[in-house]
């Protein structure tokens, strides 16, 4: 009897940071069908775990805006075929053909789909530095992801977006007035967030996480991103935010998610240093008021290490 209790009491606990989470549109390559979160504004939310054969590295937004005057995709995908399905959603949606295509960074999610778009004539928009993370290390990102991505991948190709900026730009369509912008240094080389002023909405990119952890890599420099963050991106006063990852929302919460985390994780980084603490211990900080958030087991202990190696110096 009690083992029958407890079997069901462990049955009725809510599953924490799972990336198990089964594919919610299994007849298309896409993690998730598009949905319009404002009018003409539609997202396909990415899985919020790891890249893998399951998601087809559909693991960020993948976002587009229907203008009135042709469609603006934000973010290439992970592969030529990804781009592919996402292209075939659009149709479903409207006749209008897509005439630009943004990477809101040059990490692979955002940039490898580029091939497809570029053999549709589109012309891809990105931050230089972005851009310069394709040239430098295109080989490695498209070997990595061919690596998890076996048959979904073929096809793709590093294609360098063909148009670059270095502070805005400004695309004026239909409705909308799209303003891509790089705010200051963030979460990867080239970040840029995408601001609509008529909607108050900003495809914020990876500047902005929502329902999983966000990852520190080593050129994620957490002291400025927190600088960004507080003098740039929050004097948008955006009313919506389509974040990187995760479902879109509103400034409240992604604050909470970006922002308090970057703070709490500094806070026990600095308390850590403060008490003779090493870079051994520093893996182990409490990190628990987090513990609920997806991609928790891969990357926290991870993101206290490079916080850690940040902060020995500032
Ligand atoms: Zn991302």
């Amino acid at each position: 009897m009690r083992g029958i209790l407890f079997a069901l009491m462990m049955a009725a606990t809510p599953m924490m940071a799972s990336e198990d989470i089964a594919d919610q549109y299994p007849g298309s390559l896409l993690y998730s069908k598009p949905v319009e979160f404002i009018p003409g504004v539609w997202s396909a939310i990415g899985a919020t775990a790891p890249p893998t054969y399951e998601n087809s590295g559909h693991n960020n937004n993948l976002s587009f805006i229907v203008t009135g005057e042709g469609v603006v995709v934000i973010n290439g995908g992970a592969a030529h075929k990804l781009a592919e399905a996402l292209h075939e959603e659009i149709k479903k949606i409207t006749d209008e053909p897509v005439i630009a295509v943004f990477n809101e960074n040059g990490q692979g999610h955002a940039a490898l789909g580029n091939s497809y778009w570029a053999a549709q004539g589109v012309d891809i928009i990105a931050h230089v530095d972005a851009a310069h993370e394709l040239e430098e290390y295109g080989a490695q990102i498209l070997s990595g992801m061919m690596r998890y991505n076996r048959d979904k991948g073929d096809g793709t190709e590093i294609t360098v977006p063909n148009v670059t900026f270095e502070d805005e730009y400004i695309l004026e369509k239909g409705d909308f007035r799209i303003e891509a912008r790089y705010l200051g240094p963030a979460h990867s080389p080239g970040d840029i967030s995408v601001w609509l002023p008529n909607q108050s909405l900003v495809i914020a990119g990876d500047m902005a996480f929502h329902e999983r952890m966000l990852p520190i890599f080593e050129d994620t420099i957490t002291a400025d991103w927190l600088e960004t963050w507080d003098t740039e991106f929050e004097a948008l006063e955006a009313t919506y935010v389509i974040p990187g990852h995760g479902h879109p929302t509103n400034m409240d919460q992604v604050r909470k998610y970006t922002k308090g985390y970057l703070e709490y994780l500094r806070a026990q980084i600095r308390e850590h240093i403060d008490n003779g603490g090493d870079l051994a211990g520093a893996y182990y900080v409490d990190q628990s008021p987090y513990e609920g958030l997806d991609t928790y087991e891969e990357l926290a202990t991870k993101n206290a290490g490079r916080v850690f190696e940040q902060m020995e110096w500032e």
